[in-house]
């Protein structure tokens, strides 16, 4: 890279450039405290079937009637309450 003299001026030298530094070293805890919000698992969210009732996952099949968007998916023996 190239800097031109009228340039000069933009790049400030090493000594002017002083970056945000941490006053304090982050405890255990605290970085504890943080990371243990990432193991959290998140909760499957159920919503009840528009069809038959029963909870399944959302933008999934039910399981219990196999059907996705009043649509036979997934071919089950057993039918209830159609
Ligand atoms: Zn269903």
């Amino acid at each position: 890279m190239i800097i031109a003299p009228s340039d000069a001026g933009f790049f400030p030298k090493q000594q002017e450039a002083n970056m945000a530094v941490p006053k304090r070293r982050q405890s255990k805890s605290r970085s504890a405290i943080r990371r243990a919000q990432v193991m959290k698992q998140p909760v499957p969210h159920f919503v009840p079937c528009p069809r038959c009732g029963e909870p399944r996952l959302s933008h999934r099949v039910c399981t219990s009637c196999g059907y996705y968007k009043d649509r036979m998916v997934v071919e089950k023996s057993e039918e209830e309450s159609s």
